[in-house]
């Protein structure tokens, strides 16, 4: 198994990841960063959204035992996925002031984006949806949001990688038809007022990030005390780093 005490990505100034040291039965191996499988066209996956095997991901010379599959993304947009996409990096309303991605797409890894179709099955019976404020987040991304704002309560360390940039991550809220959910802050509000657990926020925006808890952690998700719309997979440092060219299509 891949651990990331094992692990030391080496970045350089812009984020991209070059390469991979990587320590396996006490042999210290240079690895090429992940390679595309680019046989699968994305204008061909987009007539059928039902099988987005958007692109697999390769690490060469790796123990196959380090992964537990091979890297697969999906499109977690409609109509595969009956989801709100508002990706807040996409405009200048983020933390940085201007928008960190070029292109809005809405990138998950396979198992993830299992999970976030497994939400979906349980909020709809509520009458409620969820919008989606960040998914797959490119190491690029990640060192932009942490040059704009180095501070580890809400943000990873992009050395370190955040799981977004492991495509196993979502920031999300709930939908009642065109309205959010009385959160208790706004998304990437950073205050301890997002963490989990307060009570000093509204008895309704305590129910509803319950709510959310609930329907998340039902699905599988585990969820970060410090921000009430962000979840992700357990073990999310078992998945790769994805930087900005690894994608079907570019976001930066
Ligand atoms: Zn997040």
């Amino acid at each position: 198994m891949l651990d990331h005490e094992e692990t030391s990505g080496e970045t350089d100034v812009n984020g991209s990841l070059p390469s991979l040291r990587l320590q396996i039965r006490d042999e210290a191996r240079q690895i090429h960063p992940c390679t595309i499988d680019r046989d699968i066209q994305p204008t061909v996956l987009r007539l059928r959204p039902l099988e987005y095997r958007l692109d697999r991901f390769f690490v060469d010379d790796v123990d196959p035992d380090c992964f537990s599959s091979p890297t697969e993304f999906y499109g977690a947009f409609p109509p595969a996925f009956d989801v709100d996409v508002t990706l807040a990096y996409a405009t200048e309303a983020n933390l940085t002031g201007q928008p960190v991605y070029r292109n809005a797409e809405c990138w998950l890894h396979r198992e993830a984006a299992d999970k976030l179709a497994a939400a979906i099955a349980l909020a709809r019976p509520l009458g409620l949806r969820l919008r989606i404020f960040d998914a797959l987040r490119p190491v690029e991304a990640q060192w932009a949001l942490w040059n704009a704002r180095p501070d580890p309560e809400f943000l990873a360390d992009p050395r370190r990688g955040s799981p977004h940039s492991r495509g196993v991550a979502v920031d999300l809220t709930l939908l009642d038809g065109d309205r959010e959910l009385d959160m208790g802050t706004a998304f990437d509000a950073f205050t301890p007022l997002s963490h989990h657990g307060r009570t000093d926020v509204s008895a309704e925006a305590q129910r509803n990030r319950l709510l959310l808890m609930g329907l998340m952690t039902s699905a599988g998700w585990d969820f970060y005390r410090n921000e009430w719309w962000h979840y992700q997979l357990f073990d999310q440092r078992r998945y790769p780093l994805v930087s900005d060219a690894d994608l079907p299509r570019p976001m930066m």
